[in-house]
């Protein structure tokens, strides 16, 4: 028998979007390739934002409907509740947070407190800059429109590229569908990033890898928004 899945997206206009599924990681990518429902498919991205485990169709097809007929405040509180499993699954962390020194600089940028409440989850470490082919240490690089400059004027956005594609194919594979990720970074940042001057200023926007998994759906935390 398989595992269903109610769940709850964040479309691209603010609204949301109640579905099921047997297979969250691909109904994600399905919703935002404009293959996974008509209401969606204008709305792209779409952002998973509540899961709920249900033992079979019969029940998530109810709980759906059920879900359906609320009022946005109730779906809100449902986001915000304990029912929400989005925290239970694997969960991909940005390998720096939880002490790997594969910063830029050589070092690592670990929180205590991600480091004590990873202890009884389902964690996957990973750092797109490394995957992506870049050694540590490195130099600093930072989003200039379209492409990854190092401070040496250098373009490295191939790496970033690759690294961002391997956080997908790392996703795919173990079925993730939650990421917490490193606040700023060029890769990792979820909301901020420097705004390539090198002068330490940030600017709205999202890294390589984060904007990649957010397109796929993939919900995307950084360390100040995470629901520890
Ligand atoms: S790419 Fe991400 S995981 Fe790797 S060092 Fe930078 S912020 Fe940390």
């Amino acid at each position: 028998m398989s595992d269903y899945y109610v769940y709850i997206l964040k479309c691209s206009d603010n609204t949301l979007y109640t579905g099921s599924t047997n297979n969250i990681s691909n109904r994600l990518l399905m919703h935002n390739i404009g293959k996974g429902a008509k209401y969606t498919r204008g709305r792209c991205p779409s952002i998973l934002m509540y899961l709920e485990h249900v033992e079979n169709r019969s029940l998530a097809v109810k709980r759906e409907e059920v879900i359906k007929k609320l009022k946005l405040d109730k779906k809100v509180e449902l986001i915000n509740s304990a029912t929400n499993e989005l925290f239970n699954g694997k969960i991909m962390v940005s390998a720096c947070l939880l002490g790997d020194s594969c910063r830029y600089d050589g070092k690592a940028r670990e929180y205590p407190n991600i480091i004590k409440w990873s202890s009884n989850k389902n964690i996957i470490p990973f750092c797109p800059e490394v995957e992506g082919g870049l050694l540590t240490p490195r130099l600093p690089s930072e989003i200039l429109g379209d492409n990854v400059i190092n401070s040496a004027g250098e373009d490295v956005t191939e790496y970033f590229l690759k690294g961002a594609e391997a956080a997908i194919e790392k996703c795919d594979e173990e079925g993730i569908v939650c990421a917490l990720l490193k606040a700023n970074s060029p890769s990792c940042g979820c909301r901020n990033i420097y705004d390539g001057t090198f002068s330490k200023k940030l600017v709205p926007g999202m890294g390589f890898t984060a904007k990649k998994l957010s397109n796929r759906g993939i919900a995307v935390f950084d360390e100040d928004n995470f629901p520890f």
